[in-house]
C-alpha cells in the first residue's frame, strides 16, 4: 500500500506551522505566552533562567538511513534538556527551529513532531515557539531549551574541591555500541538490499542510542536529598572528554578507576564482537546523556546507597595530572578522544 505524502507546499508556510503545532498546549505556570505571536513570554517567578541551544545537522549528527523521525524529534529535544539538568536546572520550555527540503512530506515531518512532542510531555516541558524554514537538501533541526533554577543554585563545570569524589549516573559506552550496531547494517543494507538486519539481542545498546533520556531522576533525587554537586556535566562526547572539562575549569586533576566504570552487559558483549574494549566505549564513545558531577566527601553517607549513581573516582591537586588507573594497576593520561562531529 503507497503511504500518504501531502506536500508541504500544499499548506503553505503558515499552514504547516500551525498544523505542526496543532496539538501543542502549555504545561507550565511559567509559560505566560505561547506559539503565535512575534515572541513568547515567560515568568520566571524570581528564579534564574538557564538557556542551551544546540543544532544537528543532516549527514553530519544524524542519518535518516537508519534513524527513524519520531526517534530523532524525540532525541533532539532530549539532548537539549540534558544541558539544562547538567546545570542542576529544570527545563521549562524549548524553541525548535527546522529548515526543510520538499524531500519531507507533512507526514514525515508529522512523526517528527510526535517525538518531539512525547520528549515534551514525558519531561513537563512546553514548546513555547520557533522557525520554520527551507533548506537546498539535508534537514538541519535547531533547538533551544531553556530552564529555571533556585537563586544561585545552578552548577557549572569550575566549582570541584580537591578530594571531591567523581560520580556518575547510569552506564556508559552503551550508546556507541549501538551506532556501531546500526553502522554495520547500514553497511550491509547498501551492500545487500535483500539481506533483513540482524539486530537481535541487542535491544538495550540499540535503545540508548535510539532513545536516550536525560537527566532528571538524578536532579529530583539531588533536590529531595539536599545535596549540591560542586561541578557537573552532561556527557555528550564521552567520560574522558567530559572530565577533562571538568579538570580544566576546575583547575584540578583527577584519578578514576577501570573498575568502578559502570558498564552494561550487553555493551560488553557487543563491544567483544567488535574486538574492541568495553573500557573504550565507556571512555571515548559518545552520546550516553548521563550526568558527570562531583560533590564532597562529606556527602558520602548520602549518595552510598543511592542507584541512580556509582563513584569512580575523585579530584586530585592538578600537579598529579588527570589520570585513569587500569585494572592491571597501570596509570595512564586521560585523553579526549571523544567522538566529535565538530
Ligand atoms: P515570525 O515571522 O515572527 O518569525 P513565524 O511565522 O516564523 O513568525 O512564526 C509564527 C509562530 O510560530 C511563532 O510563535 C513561532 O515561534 C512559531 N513557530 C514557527 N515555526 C515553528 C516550528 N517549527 N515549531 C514550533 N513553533 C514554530
Ligand atoms: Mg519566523
Amino acid at each position: 500500500m503507497e503511504e500518504k505524502r501531502t506536500e508541504i507546499a500544499s499548506l503553505g508556510e503558515f499552514g504547516l506551522i500551525d498544523h505542526l503545532t496543532r496539538e501543542n498546549e502549555t504545561k507550565n505556570a511559567s509559560t505566560l505566552l505561547s506559539i503565535g505571536d512575534d515572541a513568547a513570554v515567560i515568568d520566571t517567578f524570581g528564579k534564574q533562567m538557564v538557556i542551551s541551544t544546540d543544532m544537528l545537522v543532516e549527514g553530519v549528527h544524524f542519518d535518516l538511513m537508519y534513524m527513524p523521525l519520531k526517534h530523532l524529534g524525540y532525541k533532539a529535544v532530549i539532548v537539549n534538556l540534558s544541558d539544562i539538568y547538567a546545570m542542576n536546572a529544570e527545563p521549562t520550555q524549548i524553541t525548535l527551529s527546522i529548515a526543510i527540503s520538499n524531500r519531507f512530506s507533512v507526514e514525515a515531518l508529522d512523526e517528527f513532531y510526535e517525538g518531539v512532542n512525547l520528549a515534551c510531555e514525558r519531561y513537563g516541558v512546553d514548546l513555547i515557539g520557533g522557525d520554520t524554514t527551507s533548506s537546498q537538501k539535508g534537514l538541519v533541526i535547531s533547538i533551544t531549551a531553556i530552564g529555571e533554577v533556585e537563586e544561585n543554585k545552578f552548577v557549572t563545570r569550575s566549582g570541584a574541591k580537591e578530594g571531591d569524589l567523581i560520580c556518575v549516573t547510569g552506564d556508559l559506552g552503551a550508546s556507541y555500541m549501538g551506532l556501531l550496531l546500526l553502522e554495520r547494517e547500514k553497511k550491509i543494507y547498501l551492500e545487500n538490499p535483500g539481506v533483513q538486519p540482524d539486530l537481535e539481542n541487542q535491544k538495550y545498546v540499540l535503545e540508548r542510542f535510539m532513545k536516550p533520556e536525560a537527566g532528571k531522576n538524578m536532579v529530583h533525587w539531588m533536590k529531595e536529598n539536599n545535596l549540591m554537586p560542586t561541578s557537573m556535566i552532561d556527557i555528550s562526547d564521552g567520560l574522558s572528554s567530559e572530565i577533562l572539562h571538568i579538570c580544566k575549569q576546575s583547575e584540578l586533576g583527577c584519578v578514576i578507576y577501570e573498575d568502578k566504570l559502570p558498564i552494561h552487559e550487553e555493551t560488553k558483549l557487543n563491544a567483544q564482537k567488535f574486538g574492541i574494549a568495553s573500557t573504550t566505549a565507556a571512555l571515548n564513545g559518545g552520546e550516553d546523556y548521563e550526568l558527570l558531577f562531583t560533590i564532597s566527601p562529606t556527602e558520602f553517607e548520602k549518595v552510598k546507597d543511592c542507584e541512580l549513581l556509582n563513584i569512580i573516582g575523585h579530584m586530585t591537586n592538578s600537579s598529579e595530572g588527570r589520570k585513569f588507573l587500569t585494572n592491571s594497576n597501570v596509570k595512564i593520561d586521560i585523553s579526549a578522544q571523544g567522538w566529535k562531529h565538530i
